[in-house]
């Protein structure tokens, strides 16, 4: 309660009856605000526990088991590995009177060498609180509120393997947010697509017997040349970025087996696979004139994220009822990609950042991987597990509130 801005929340509830469903819902989010609170420490060491003990994509076995465990210890039913994930779990409740299925959705892969440096630990916690705290109300509302761990969003998509096996498919509305240096809700992603080309040749005597050869190399290098025609030619917003895993074994060996691995993005999907043709084009046009073998391969794709408008709203009001301004992304700002954007794909999503260290601190950094357990670090992951809880809040309590994300989600959806 000692959250709210004074003035914004205070509504007496001797007020008439039209006021009273207003009244309920405040009363709600006190509850929610209150349980967090009360959980606290609690949630803090969960960031803290997960923060110390990095776990790469899809091995984040000791931060599943915490997650899990604790939800079931408040009550949530939990189920571990699904969709053929060891470490993506989810946990639930349900309230008795049927509606919507509310998902807080937590990351919990770390960096390579870097650990905790994207701050995951903070968005698994914060996805923690705000389940069971609005589990906790759920004797006051309808529907059902789900925790769900999604691992590998650093690298290999899960997010996009749990969409893809339909584990969104009961359900309605998605949360998270993620640290950052501000408060932002509408702020979109990149489609990412990830490719991995192989170019097979044949090994000779680079000085004694190059004619018995097909350089495998010169593919790739043909490859990047290609691409970087082709890139004078693509539209505003687009990237094209790669590297060379294998060129060869020995200089005085024509390289017979060489990679590249591209990612593609773009400000939409669509756009994004156009580029993906001709990239492919390019690496066909390469082993073509090197005489070489070409094997494509697609490792892995983020979709761009389609913010919500409605769901933007409600947690930047309920932000603001905590103390936090929220800002609206620069009309020139570069971004990254996230898997979040395949679930923005499919069901009505929230990917609100909340802000943790200065301005100039940059995410994948030492310094920022200090931030993520920092006093504002915490605050954060508090802060965010209030509003989003809260923002549950919202749409179960209000019908017509939920059914407007729907619409406008179905709306994007038609315009991508
Ligand atoms: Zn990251
Ligand atoms: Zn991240």
């Amino acid at each position: 309660m000692s959250q709210f801005v004074k003035g914004r929340i205070d509504v007496s509830p001797s007020e008439d009856e039209a006021m009273s469903a207003n009244v309920s819902v405040e009363a709600l989010k006190r509850k929610v605000i209150a349980t967090i609170d009360e959980l606290r420490d609690e949630l803090i060491q969960v960031s803290e526990t997960i923060h110390a003990n990095p776990e790469v994509a899809f091995e984040e076995y000791r931060a599943m088991q915490l997650l899990t465990d604790t939800a079931e210890r408040y009550g949530l039913t939990v189920e571990r590995g699904i969709a053929g994930l060891p470490t993506a779990f989810r946990a639930w409740r349900s309230s008795s009177s049927p509606g919507p299925t509310i998902a807080f959705l937590a990351e919990y892969d770390a960096l390579p060498g870097l650990g905790h440096a994207c701050g995951h630990n903070i968005i698994a916690a914060a996805a923690l609180g705000a389940a069971l705290a609005l589990s906790r109300v759920l004797d006051s509302l309808p529907g059902r509120v789900m925790l769900m761990g999604t691992p590998a969003e650093e690298r290999g998509g899960g997010k996009m393997l749990l969409v893809d096996r339909g584990a969104f498919q009961d359900v309605d509305v998605a949360m998270m947010i993620h640290p950052s240096v501000y408060n932002m809700t509408r702020r979109r992603s990149l489609a990412s697509y990830n490719l991995f080309f192989e170019f097979f040749g044949k090994a000779a005597h680079a000085a004694a017997s190059p004619d018995d050869g097909i350089n495998a190399l010169n593919g790739v290098i043909l490859l990047f040349n290609n691409i970087n025609a082709l890139r004078g030619h693509v539209p505003d917003g687009v990237r094209i970025h790669g590297i060379i895993p294998n060129g060869g074994e020995a200089h005085n060996i024509v390289p017979e087996y060489a990679t590249a691995q591209f990612s593609v993005r773009a400000p939409t999907r669509a756009m994004a696979q156009e580029i993906v043709a001709k990239v492919i084009a390019c690496a066909e046009a390469a082993a073509l004139a090197t005489g070489t073998r070409l094997q494509t391969k697609e490792l892995y794709h983020y979709d761009n994220m389609i913010p919500n408008p409605v769901l933007a709203d409600l947690f930047e009001a309920n932000m603001r009822l905590l103390g936090r301004e929220v800002q609206e992304p620069n009309a020139n700002e570069r971004m990254g990609s996230t898997d979040m954007g395949n679930v923005s794909h499919v069901v009505p999503a929230l990917h609100s950042y909340v802000a943790i260290a200065d301005e100039k601190v940059a995410g994948h950094t030492a310094e920022f991987r200090e931030a993520a357990v920092s006093p504002r670090g915490h605050e954060g992951l508090l802060v965010g597990a209030k509003a989003m809880a809260m923002t549950g809040v919202d749409l179960l309590a209000d019908p017509e509130a939920f059914r407007r994300a729907r619409q406008v989600f179905q709306q994007a959806i038609q315009e991508e």
